[in-house]
């Protein structure tokens, strides 16, 4: 069935017909899928009307072109001529035309962030939006007022007042740590002046700029360096207790040191460009109690370090999560194993250099390129098995990442994945999702409902559940797949519900063959009312929920019907 394309395209199952969050999809035309689309920008057509040129657009200018034969959007200070592209977006015509004229960026976000809409759109590039004379004129007062402050940075990037990018005036070496003296920032206002100056030049989009402000308060989190003949510790205080070892993601490339802590609904950068070479692996520690963390680099040459280094983009700033853009690090594939006859266990390897470990609950991008464009999915890490005894190659601090992902031979990204030869590099994000692990907190009783892939989110959270949450008495996993063929980890499953009693795992068969004598036909009332019952009247109960958009929908729905409140129910979508 799989091989079959259908008339209405994209098939009811694909990405290009499913929003993320769950909106429903318009049919496309015969001819505009994405890769037709892909073929569209490769073609040489003046996609713009402007024959490649650039301009700087203006409010009033971006206002007049409204029309969905001339219609102009702006997405993070670009504005784009997205008129072409009209029958090709998923989401529909007048989905795109809600932002007609206009800034498009918090409706872009809130739909699809991770879609790599620079990459689509890269042919429909209009320009970039002209800063307007009165935001000018703030900007010269702020660069006056900036230069007029001896003891601190007011605007654009800021720091601590434990700022590092001084020289060391005063060394302990022996014992302990260097310690850091004089401020010194003649450098950090030539950064000012030039992101000052990049802004007037309209050289920056203006959702960049304002999103680089970062306010100084007593919560505000904080950092700083100190070294040994080695070692170099940068010590980041997030003055938050609820922070672990998953709540920070590290990332060194050349020169370059990026640590993205995860602060409530926020993301703390420290960016820098390191001032001496260190080498590849470091450590990363985490002081719960008082919300610290320290990433421990190795020097390549044992000598003093005068300063730690000069701050790149977004440096020291707190940036609400939903505004940031997506940081990708390149990883190996090192294993493919074929787990169903559509189905396969990926295993890639993080580079050395990188700290990250997906939450449970959490889904991350891939991101290819495809014929010149970068298309970019979403995919459920998942272990390597569904039993803890499994021996993983023995690699420090999490290095490998496994997927369990389908191959749809008429899909656009999963075979080219399926292509890669193992050594071959993918471009994987930093995590995302909304679900949190104190949702498990005293649960008594956990029901998974899964259908198809949908099945990735159960697998750490089986993991978890049955290992670490002392309260639980029951486990109850109803998986919904076409065939018998379809059933990813059968085996494992039905050995896991034998070794351990709290597990029952249901197969409800969608197309079985007459062979089946177990549970069939689609999510229902039936289905569900029988399987969904607690322990005990008032037990706490979880139950988790994943797989093709319409059967989450229809199982959201069911389980309202069958009172259970929003706060028992979680739903897993992008
Ligand atoms: P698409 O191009 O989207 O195609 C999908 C379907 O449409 C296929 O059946 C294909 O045959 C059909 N189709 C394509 N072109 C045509 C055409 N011209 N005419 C008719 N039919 C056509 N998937 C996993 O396998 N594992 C995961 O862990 C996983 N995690 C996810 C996490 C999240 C948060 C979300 C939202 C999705 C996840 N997915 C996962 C799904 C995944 O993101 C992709 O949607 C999936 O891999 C399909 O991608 P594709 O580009 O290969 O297929
Ligand atoms: P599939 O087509 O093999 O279908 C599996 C089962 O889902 C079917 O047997 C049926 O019981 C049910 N189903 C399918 N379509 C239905 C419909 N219209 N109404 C009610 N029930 C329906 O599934 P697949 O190809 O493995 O697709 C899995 C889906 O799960 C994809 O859409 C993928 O995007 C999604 N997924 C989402 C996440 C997430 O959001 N975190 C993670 C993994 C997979």
């Amino acid at each position: 069935m799989l091989n079959v394309p259908s008339q209405s395209f994209p098939a009811p199952r694909s990405q290009q017909r499913v929003a993320a969050g769950g909106r429903s999809k318009v049919p496309l035309k015969q001819g505009r899928s994405l890769m037709d689309w892909i073929r569209l920008t490769k073609s040489g057509k003046d996609l713009t009307g402007l024959k490649g040129r650039l301009i700087e657009v203006t409010e009033e200018e971006l206002k007049k072109h409204n029309k969905k034969d001339d219609c102009w959007i702006c997405i993070r200070g670009f504005v784009y001529n997205v008129s072409p592209y009209m029958e090709y977006h998923p989401g529909g015509e007048d989905e795109l035309m809600r932002a007609a004229g206009s800034d498009g960026t918090e409706l872009f976000d809130q739909v699809h962030r991770w879609v790599n809409y620079e990459s689509m759109l890269k042919e429909c590039l209009v320009g970039r939006m002209a800063v307007k004379p009165a935001v000018l004129k703030d900007y010269r007062e702020e660069e006056k007022k900036v230069l007029n402050v001896k003891g601190g940075i007011k605007y654009g990037i800021q720091h601590s007042t434990s700022d590092v990018f001084s020289p060391v005036t005063s060394c302990n070496l022996d014992p302990g740590p260097y310690k850091i003296g004089t401020h010194l920032h003649i450098y950090i206002f030539s950064c000012l002046f030039l992101w000052a100056y990049l802004s007037l030049c309209g050289m920056l989009p203006k959702s960049q700029v304002t999103d680089t402000l970062a306010k100084e308060g007593p919560n505000y989190p904080s950092y700083d360096w100190f070294q040994t003949d080695s070692l170099v510790t940068i010590a980041i205080y997030t003055k938050q207790k609820d922070i672990n070892l998953d709540s920070i993601i590290v990332d060194r490339q050349d020169d370059s040191f990026r640590a993205e802590t995860i602060i409530k609904d926020c993301l703390y950068l420290i960016h820098i460009g390191l001032s001496r070479e260190v080498q590849e692996d470091f450590s990363v520690r985490v002081i719960e109690s008082v919300g610290k963390i320290e990433i421990v680099l190795k020097k390549k040459e044992n000598t003093s370090w005068n300063f730690l280094g000069h701050p790149l983009e977004n440096h020291h700033s707190l940036i609400p999560r939903k505004d940031t853009g997506l940081y990708y690090r390149k990883c190996q594939l090192i294993s493919k194993e074929d787990v169903t006859h559509d189905t396969r266990l990926f295993c890639l390897m993080l580079p050395p250099s990188t700290h990250l470990q997906v939450p449970i609950g959490q889904h991350v991008y891939l991101k290819l390129s495809i014929t010149g464009t970068e298309i970019v999915k979403p995919y459920t890490p998942v272990s390597g098995s569904l039993f803890s005894e499994f021996k993983e190659p023995v690699l420090p601090n999490n290095k490998y990442i496994y997927f369990l992902i389908k191959i749809y031979p008429t899909g656009l990204f999963t075979p080219e994945l399926d292509r890669l030869q193992i050594g071959d590099f993918v471009s994987m994000s930093s995590p995302e999702g909304t679900f949190k692990i104190s949702e498990f907190q005293e649960l008594e009783d956990l029901f998974l409902l899964a259908a198809g892939t949908g099945f990735t989110p159960m697998v750490k959270i089986l993991n978890y559940a049955l290992t670490d949450i002392p309260t639980l008495r029951k486990v109850k996993l109803m998986f919904f797949n076409k065939t018998e063929d379809d059933i990813i980890w059968r085996s494992q499953l039905e050995k896991l519900a034998f070794k351990d009693k709290r597990l029952d795992v249901e197969f409800v068969l969608s197309a079985p063959t007459s062979e089946w004598n177990g549970k069939q036909g689609h999510i229902s009332p039936a289905l569900l009312s029988e399987f969904l019952k607690r322990n005990l009247d008032k037990s706490r109960v979880l139950v988790c929920i994943c797989g093709p958009v319409p059967f989450t929908e229809q199982g959201i729905r069911l389980l309202h019907d069958l009172n259970f409140s929003k706060n028992e129910i979680h739903s897993f979508t992008a």
